[in-house]
């Protein structure tokens, strides 16, 4: 993998009204500048920041975030400050605590198999950010300078990554990476994309039949279509109902006018590997 040499993460300030965006903003007046990877929003008070905003952000990428609030005391809403120390302490520990603690389930439930079958094993548990980033790999260089061999919960591409970066370690896959899907509910996640290359999103109000219609249906519903759930798979709304009720919201049914004419599946995955270079970003 090709990364930039000097790897810029992308932040997110959560700036209150009454300190930190004021002092942006007469930063900004006397023509001071600051990072141009660092995004200001103006918040009328960080009390008011949610823990949704925060994992968004990361849902979205964002690398890091920061929230400049009134010092203890100082809030003008007296305790929005501290509400605001309170949610983001929380969200760092979950985040800590994420890939730790599965980590640890899964070391936990290796050690005790080895154990019954009288062979145990020493295991060394770690958590780094992302296993696709070389960036981030390199943490594992000396851990991974001592161990036989390495267990990896990443993703497929994070599974290889690990064993590009250490070709002399055999690299086992800890998970059975399944799709490209969002978390819908706690433990509950749902494929919304299959990575066909050549995205139609737009032309179905945001929701893809190609993933969610089991037919892969792109010019309306299948014969056995009803309001829901879809005839093939009882456990799923039926994606031309969604659809339709999106297009239909957003004053868009129109769309459904065009034919959509036969799917090109070259740049799809099936085609083979596919590999994406961005020229305007190599260094
Ligand atoms: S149309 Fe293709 S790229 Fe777009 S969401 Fe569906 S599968 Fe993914
Ligand atoms: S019922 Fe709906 S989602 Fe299911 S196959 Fe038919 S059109 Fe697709």
């Amino acid at each position: 993998m090709n990364q930039p040499s000097e790897w810029e993460p992308r932040i997110i300030a959560f700036c209150c009204n009454y300190c930190a965006y004021a002092a942006a903003d007469l930063a900004g007046s006397k023509r001071m500048q600051y990072p141009v990877n660092v995004r200001i929003i103006h918040t009328p008070c960080t009390g008011k920041l949610e823990m949704e905003h925060i994992l968004e952000a990361f849902e979205k990428g964002i690398d890091g975030i920061l929230v400049a609030g009134c010092l203890e005391g100082g809030c003008h809403f007296l305790e929005g400050n501290l509400r605001a120390r309170k949610r983001t302490d929380r969200i760092r520990q979950m985040l800590d605590e994420i890939g730790e603690r599965e980590v640890g389930i899964a070391s936990y439930a290796m050690r005790m198999a080895r154990k019954i079958e009288g062979q145990p094993l020493e295991l060394t548990q770690i958590t780094i950010e992302r296993q696709c980033e070389n960036e981030f790999i390199k943490d594992l260089a000396e851990p991974a300078s001592k161990v036989e061999a390495i267990v990896s919960f990443g993703c497929g591409a994070g599974v290889q990554a690990i064993a590009e970066r250490f070709p002399s370690k055999p690299v086992y896959a800890g998970l059975n990476t399944q799709f490209l899907g969002i978390l819908e509910e706690q433990a509950v996640w749902t494929e919304k994309c299959m990575g066909c290359g050549d995205c139609m999103l737009a032309q179905f109000g945001g929701i893809c039949p190609v993933t969610r219609c089991a037919k892969r249906m792109l010019n309306g519903p299948c014969g056995g279509s009803k309001e829901t759930p879809c005839e093939v798979a009882e456990d799923r709304p039926c994606a031309w109902q969604l659809i339709y009720t999106r297009l239909k919201n957003i004053d868009q049914l129109d769309r459904l006018d065009t034919i959509v004419p036969p799917k090109d599946w070259r740049p799809a995955w099936h085609a083979g590997a596919c590999k994406i270079v961005r020229a305007e970003h190599r260094v």
